[in-house]
Order: structure tokens, then C-alpha cells, then sequence
């Protein structure tokens, strides 16, 4: 049974320390709050998150809240598929050897081995429970990605696995007695007591408006940050608010400078910038400029299966040599009808813009992808926050390093979702339904400040990022986008804001910050880093991640 002491909380005044955000985003006061009560809280209903509920459940009772449908999230884009040995001829050793190269020296090795050794068991455990894999002799099918050396990526559907594995999930969930799954609930903040233990969140349910969710134990599993940049795969959902949540409950945060660029999005004006999965390439596409030269060759002996970030830096410079503002994938060779049945998806995009893929080159050019770091986490995917855990995107277990390998992400979801709901119910502390409600008040001081246009902040925001925290980076455009982020901050954090629109862009513009600052601090090039002032690694002084934690 929990102490109920430690859901006592004194009143707190919202005065933020200088240059950090305040310690809320918006005033609380727990008596006249709608509250509900859980043994485990999850946030975010993506791959890891689902998972992690249904793990959780088998213990305890859960509440799964995600800001908008179950249907917006990464997981549900991802095309390419799953990476994980399942092949007879291929390793673990093998799988463990290419996500550490790729990962350029700052893997956790333990970890790589332990996500890579756990994905066999967990991915038969989807296929059981009605994941419709693409199947070959009544086994699951594998294909080759760049920067695998076997073809060990599942896919389901084609090109359509981040949904099916999706639903799968969901279906899972809903079906659980002891799931409650709540949509459209934006969680604002992390709440935590004197000691800086967490104790649920405060969040705004589109139905219920402010809403306090008391939890034995909370998931984060609030997915990436994409959406920080103009140029992006990510949904609108990606907004970085974990990282920013976490950030501001004191959690360690690591390897925020790794942004993966993806190579291929559909570069089409007046089309969201769509993804044109890896696996195109791992079977067969090439890449040519505008002058119909293929050119991967001149920078890597793998060409277009050489890792993501050379490819992207690759695309970027050939671009810059033929003053072209994209390059071309080129599938003309395929046989049109395999081709329909094994990227619908890419097929129904490139039809939808009238491009004949059996005629037409499709134009593509990198786009924001994935968040690498984040918050980092122990092999029981737990933070230095207390009772606080997390897995997927928004967290860095140390599998990725400083580059991820591709389809290694919805793997490490699936595993680390399984590790936080199992030791974030094995751990609960009590029943959480008997547990008093705690009294919680914070108070911000009135801005009277003009009010403000948060579109505009979050456009001009963006293409900042792109500009100068983007695939390249140097050490002058960094600086400026620290002082303008800074600048922003200024007039934008002292608000309190009613909408998500404004709480997402108080969470985007503190992730940019901190993503602007240690890509400054890391002077050299490592994985999908890269300083054009620094072009080489520089192991003695950041073999290394760089680790940030508020007010330090
Ligand atoms: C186009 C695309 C293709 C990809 N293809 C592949 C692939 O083939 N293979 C692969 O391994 N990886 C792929 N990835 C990456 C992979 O999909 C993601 O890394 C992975 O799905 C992340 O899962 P997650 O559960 O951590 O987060 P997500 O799936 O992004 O889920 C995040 C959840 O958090 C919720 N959330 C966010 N903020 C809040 C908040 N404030 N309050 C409440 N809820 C919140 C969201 O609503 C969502 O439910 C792809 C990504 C994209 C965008």
C-alpha cells in the first residue's frame, strides 16, 4: 500500500528560473480538477505504448490516453517493416554487428543484444495474435534494408506494416478488461511530489477539459519530434511534448543532436512530404540526379544501400552540384503489377500525382525522420524520475547510438514496451483507487502580454530548424538559432495557453533549443550528426552521449 503522504503537495508558485521553462505549463489546482486514478498510466498509443499497456494489464489496471485518435501516430505510417532475426541463415550476431556500426561507437551494447535477442519471440507473439505478415512458404517473409547485410525486414501488407501491426494492437487493448483507452486526451504535464516522484499527469480531455490522471506508475511513450522541422515525415502528432515534459520534470535527457533525415519523400509541391520507404531501394530502385546520372557510387560502395544518413548528405550535395532542388528515384525497371502489389501505398501516392512509375521518374528529397535521442532510460526502461518509465521513440535506451538503424525503431518499441509495462506493473505501489486525492496548486504569474499568433511562431519555428539545425550543420547557424529560439521563448513561455496548439508550441520551441544547443556542443561528426566545421568523429572527447537535465 503507498504511503499516502506522498501525494501530499504544498502550493507552488509558477516564477521560472532564469533561461529554463517553468516547472508547469499551466496553473493547477487539484480540489476543483475532474481526477481519475490508475495503477499504470500510459502516454502515447503508438507501437510502444500499446504494447506496454497490454503487459501492464496482465497485472494491474491501465489508462492509455493519446492527444489525438488511435489512428495518428508514426507507428501507424511505418511502411518498410520490422527488422529482427528470423531468417535461418541469418544471426543474431550478424543483426547485434550492423545496428552497432550503424550506430557509430555509442550503442549500449547490452542493449542492442538484448532488443535484438527479445524480437524473434515478440514478433511470432503479433503474428499469433493476428498481425497479417506477409508470409513466403508459411513463414514471415524478410527483405533487405540499407545497412543491413541480410534481408531480415518483416512487412505486412506491402508497404503498409505500421498499420497492421497497429491494429493488431489496438484490437488487443480495446478487448482488455482492464484497459481503459482514452482518445483526444492531451497530457500537458508530468505531476510529481516534494521528492520528485511521479504521480500521474495533468492533462486536457477534448470532452472533459482539465483532467487530472493519478497513477501508481506512468509509460511515457509519447513518440518523436518531426514535426519540429519544415521538411517532415511525421504526423502532426510528433511535436516532441515527451521530451518536453520530461525536460521539465527533472528526467535525463541524452543524444538530442541525432535527428535522422530520411533520404526519399515524395518532393511534390502541394503533397505532404510522404515517405518512399527504404525497402524500395533495398529491392532493386537506384537514385539519379536531374540529369538522370545515377550518383550514390561517388559516395558510398553500398550506393543506395549505403546507411541513411549518407545517403541523405549524398542526395543533399548532388543536389547543391546540379542546383536541383530534389533528385529522382528511379523504378521504371519494375514490373508494373508486383510493383502495385508490393508498395500500394507508394503506388495509390505516385497515381494520386499522376506519376506513372513505369514512365516517370518519382522526385524525392530528405525529410526530418526520427528522433534518435531522448529520454534516457535503464535496461527496465526506467528514468531517474521515479515511478516514471519509457520506451519507443521518445526514449533513448542506448539501442540506436548515434544513427538508428532502419526498422530497428517499431523493434525496439515492441521490446521496450513489453520491458516498461512489466516492470512498471510489477512495481506499482498500490491499488491505485484507494489513494486520497493529493492537493496539488500552482499558480503562474499574469503575462500581460499582447496575445499571439502560434501558427506563425511554430512555421517560422520549423524552418528555422531546417535552416540551421538541419542534415548539415555548423557551429555560426547554430548559435543564431540558439539566440533566436531564445528570443521566441521570451514572449512565448510566459503565456498560459488553453489549447494544445499553444502547449505543443511552449514544447516545441523548448526541444529546439535543446537540440540546437548540443548539436552545437557535439564538434564533431558522428552517425546522423553531422558538422560541416568538423567533418570527422572526434573520439577522444565524445565517443559519448551528451546528457542534459534541467536547470543544470
Ligand atoms: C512515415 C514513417 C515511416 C516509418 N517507417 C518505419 C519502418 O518501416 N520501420 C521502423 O522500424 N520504423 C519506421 N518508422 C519509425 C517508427 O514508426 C516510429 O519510430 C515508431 O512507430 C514510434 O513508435 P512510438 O510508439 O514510440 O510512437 P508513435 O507511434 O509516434 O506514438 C506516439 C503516441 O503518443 C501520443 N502523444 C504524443 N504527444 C502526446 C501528448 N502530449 N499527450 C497524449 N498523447 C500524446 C500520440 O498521439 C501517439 O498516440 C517510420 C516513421 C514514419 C513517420
Amino acid at each position: 500500500m503507498t504511503d499516502q503522504t506522498e501525494f501530499r503537495q504544498a502550493v507552488q508558485t509558477g516564477d521560472s528560473v532564469l533561461g529554463e521553462p517553468r516547472r508547469y505549463l499551466v496553473n493547477i489546482d487539484s480540489i476543483s480538477t475532474h481526477q481519475l486514478f490508475t495503477d499504470c498510466l500510459v502516454i502515447g498509443a503508438g507501437i510502444a505504448g500499446l504494447r506496454a499497456a497490454i503487459e501492464a494489464a496482465e497485472h494491474c489496471n491501465v489508462i492509455i490516453v493519446c492527444k489525438d485518435t488511435l489512428e495518428n501516430s508514426n507507428t501507424w505510417k511505418a511502411q518498410g517493416g520490422i527488422a529482427s532475426v528470423l531468417d535461418r541463415k541469418d544471426t543474431f550476431e550478424s543483426h547485434v554487428a550492423d545496428t552497432l556500426e550503424t550506430g557509430c561507437g555509442i550503442c549500449d551494447k547490452g542493449i542492442v543484444e538484448l532488443v535484438i535477442r527479445q524480437g524473434p519471440e515478440l514478433i511470432e507473439q503479433l503474428f499469433r495474435w493476428g498481425t497479417d505478415f506477409d508470409l513466403i512458404e508459411g513463414h514471415i517473409a524478410t527483405t533487405l534494408e540499407g545497412g543491413h547485410s541480410h534481408p531480415r525486414v518483416a512487412h505486412a501488407h506491402g508497404d503498409e506494416t505500421g498499420r497492421i501491426i497497429a491494429e493488431t494492437l489496438i484490437k488487443k487493448a480495446r478487448q482488455n478488461p482492464n484497459i481503459k483507452v482514452i482518445e483526444k486526451c492531451y497530457a500537458i504535464d508530468l505531476l510529481t511530489n516534494n521528492d520528485n516522484k511521479c504521480l500521474g499527469i495533468i492533462g486536457y480531455d477534448m470532452q472533459r477539459g482539465f483532467q487530472i490522471i493519478w497513477a501508481a506508475n506512468t509509460i511515457l511513450a509519447a513518440g518523436g519530434a518531426g514535426r519540429l522541422y519544415r521538411e517532415t515525415t511525421n504526423p502532426e502528432v510528433a511535436t516532441g511534448d515527451g521530451i518536453a515534459m520530461a525536460y521539465r520534470v527533472g528526467a535525463v535527457l541524452q543524444g538530442l543532436e541525432f535527428m535522422q533525415f530520411h533520404p526519399t519523400t515524395l518532393y511534390v509541391a502541394g503533397a505532404s512530404r510522404a515517405l518512399i520507404t527504404e525497402t524500395l531501394r533495398g529491392e532493386g530502385a537506384v537514385l539519379v540526379d536531374n540529369k538522370g546520372q545515377r550518383f550514390m557510387k561517388e559516395y558510398h560502395e553500398s550506393a543506395e544501400l549505403a546507411p541513411r544518413d549518407i545517403v541523405s548528405r549524398a542526395i543533399l550535395s548532388q543536389m547543391r552540384k546540379t542546383e536541383s532542388t530534389h533528385v529522382y528515384l528511379d523504378v521504371r525497371h519494375f514490373d508494373k503489377k508486383h510493383f502495385a502489389q508490393r508498395f500500394p501505398l507508394i503506388n495509390e501516392l505516385c497515381e494520386n500525382f499522376d506519376i506513372d512509375v513505369k514512365r516517370d521518374l518519382i522526385p524525392v528529397r530528405p525529410s526530418a525522420h526520427y528522433m534518435v535521442g531522448g529520454v534516457k532510460t535503464d535496461i527496465s526502461a526506467k528514468t531517474n524520475v521515479e515511478n516514471l518509465y519509457a520506451c519507443g521513440e521518445v526514449a533513448s535506451t542506448g539501442l540506436h547510438g548515434a544513427n538508428r538503424l532502419g526498422s530497428n525503431s517499431l523493434l525496439e518499441g515492441l521490446v521496450f514496451g513489453k520491458i516498461a509495462g512489466q516492470f512498471a506493473s510489477e512495481h506499482k505501489k498500490a491499488d491505485a483507487s484507494q489513494l486520497r486525492p493529493p492537493l496539488i496548486k500552482y499558480q503562474i504569474p499574469h503575462s500581460d502580454r499582447s496575445r499571439l499568433d502560434t501558427d506563425d511562431v511554430r512555421n517560422s519555428l520549423r524552418a528555422l530548424m531546417w535552416r540551421n539545425v538541419g542534415i548539415t550543420r555548423m557551429a555560426q547557424p547554430l548559435m543564431e538559432a540558439q539566440e533566436i529560439i531564445g528570443f521566441w521563448q521570451r514572449y512565448v513561455m510566459d503565456k498560459v495557453f488553453d489549447t494544445p496548439e499553444g502547449w505543443e508550441c511552449q514544447n516545441m520551441l523548448t526541444v529546439s533549443l535543446l537540440m540546437a544547443r548540443t548539436a552545437k556542443e557535439r564538434e564533431e561528426s558522428r552517425g546522423v550528426h553531422f558538422r560541416r566545421d568538423f567533418p570527422d568523429p572526434d573520439d577522444e572527447h565524445f565517443k559519448k552521449h551528451i546528457e542534459i537535465t534541467r536547470g543544470e
